[in-house]
């Protein structure tokens, strides 16, 4: 929707086909039938505004602004990082609240039509059409320029790489963390303690990390990403649970959520087990470009791992480099998204390897690795935090969040920059401890 009212101001006649039906596309409530809640912050606000000005006001309805992220270790309240030096405010916002949002701004525009229920089936790249099905039949559509914005799992992506002469190559990983949303509630007390600020609330431990978002209503919802193919994890892989999986998932909530202002009802736990895991797939494509005729944006290029909580901004600020280019090349200039395509993907690509390596160890499968990762993010966080430009650990994501100059590449070359530094030190510490134990010893 953020390209389509980008087209729409500069006085293009844009059509939005999407799959669902208008009532789950607007299905905002905070319960946990909506999914995940996003960090949204000005690198999205930004483009919103230059389509409509007071596109936030809109937004902001379905949201709460956060003040930071709070990192929970039992029942200690470990660290504030705050958002203070980003204005405006990051928001916590349900991906569906967000949706929403945008689409009241979309319809603020008469030359944007919406067609609910169509699901993209096929794409005759030869002759360029685009085929959907609907409950009514088939509609082909042609005639005018694509942008392909249908998430991770791409259908059009997909397409692309089924055709012959594309040129078009895009390997994949898929991320080892699997989100599942485990309840949302407000909170049953006054909260004055260290989960009264709204934001996102990491829970840390070396088993299952747990993260609790707020809610536009200040309710909580709580969602646990667990790691694929781990062996502790095992046990929770299965849609009929038992009564003791159940309750060794209350026992794991229990023990690392323990100051947690709601009292979780049994039957969400029981619950947890049949619902929709949120995977994360690493797309690595070798252009966005797609002939000259159509581009691809957002998730459907560059989906990443929701812990780095870019993947909307980034999609967001795909439309503003678009945008900035297509100002200068004119939007219907044939070079457009060729040249668009080789200033993004190098830029987005350094910065999703940055987060994928991040999660790669802290979401590893083998246990030394992972704890391995969470010292090196701690490390990364506590050392540079004091004395370096900020990057991811210092204070965490708070440089990827905000709007500046600086190409977000470069951002992660200095975050990779810092991690070396602190993970040198790290076994250098190692080393030394090592070798006086042994001098000792000996
Ligand atoms: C648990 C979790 C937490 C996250 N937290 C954050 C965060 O804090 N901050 C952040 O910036 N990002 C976060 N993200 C990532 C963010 O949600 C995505 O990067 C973002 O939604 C991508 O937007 P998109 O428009 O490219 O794709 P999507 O939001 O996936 O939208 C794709 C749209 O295309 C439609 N569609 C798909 N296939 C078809 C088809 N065949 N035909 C027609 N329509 C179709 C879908 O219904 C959908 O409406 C998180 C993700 C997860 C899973």
């Amino acid at each position: 929707m953020s390209i389509a009212m980008i087209l729409a101001k500069s006085g293009r006649t844009v059509h939005i086909f999407e799959k669902r039906k208008i009532d789950d596309f607007l299905d905002v409530n905070f319960s946990v039938k909506v999914g995940y809640n996003l960090v949204v912050t000005n690198r999205a606000y930004k483009i919103w505004e230059r389509a409509l000005p007071n596109a936030l006001d809109i937004i902001k309805k379905y949201s709460v602004p956060s003040s930071g992220m709070f990192m929970h270790a039992g029942k200690t309240l470990l660290k504030t990082i705050k958002y203070s030096p980003l204005e405006p405010n990051p928001m916590v916002i349900p991906r569906n609240g967000l949706v929403t949002g945008l689409y009241e701004c979309a319809k603020q525009f008469e030359n944007i039509t919406f067609h609910f229920d169509h699901y993209l089936e096929s794409v005759d790249f030869e002759h360029r059409i685009v085929k959907f099905s609907h409950p009514s039949g088939e509609k082909s559509v042609s005639g005018g320029r694509v942008y392909a914005c249908d998430g991770a799992n791409s259908k059009f992506r997909r397409q692309y790489l089924a055709y012959p002469n594309s040129g078009f190559t895009c390997p994949m990983n898929q991320s080892k963390v699997l989100i599942r949303v485990l309840h949302s509630q407000k909170p049953e007390k006054e909260l004055t303690d260290s989960w009264g600020e709204p934001g996102i609330h990491f829970a840390l431990n070396t088993t299952m990390p747990f993260l609790c978002a707020s809610n536009a209503d200040f309710s909580f919802k709580i969602l646990t990403p667990i790691i694929m193919n781990s062996p502790a994890y095992n046990e929770l892989f299965t849609e009929t649970p038992t009564d003791q999986q159940v309750q060794r998932l209350k026992e794991l909530t229990q023990e690392f959520l323990p100051t947690f202002p709601c009292k979780i009802p049994d039957s969400e736990f029981r619950k947890w087990f049949k619902r929709q895991y949120f995977r994360r797939i690493y797309t690595w494509p070798n252009k966005m470009n797609v002939d000259d005729w159509a581009v691809m944006l957002g998730d459907a290029v560059h989906a990443m791992d929701p812990i780095g909580g870019q993947g909307c901004n980034s999609s967001v600020a795909d439309v503003g480099v678009l945008h900035d280019m297509a100002e200068e090349l004119g939007w219907e200039n044939p070079e457009l998204f060729g040249k668009f395509s080789d200033k993004r993907l190098p830029d987005i690509q350094t910065f999703q390897r940055a987060i994928y390596e991040m999660g790669e160890f802290m979401f590893s499968t083998n246990s030394i690795v992972r704890l391995f990762g969470i010292l090196q993010f701690a490390g990364t966080m506590l050392i540079c935090g004091s004395c370096c430009k900020p990057c991811f650990g210092a204070p965490f994501m708070q440089s990827m969040l905000e709007e500046s100059s600086e190409s977000l590449g470069s951002k992660a070359i200095r975050h990779n920059c810092q991690v070396f530094a602190v993970k040198m030190m790290v076994m250098t510490i190692l080393v030394s401890l090592i070798a006086f134990m042994l001098f000792h010893i000996i």
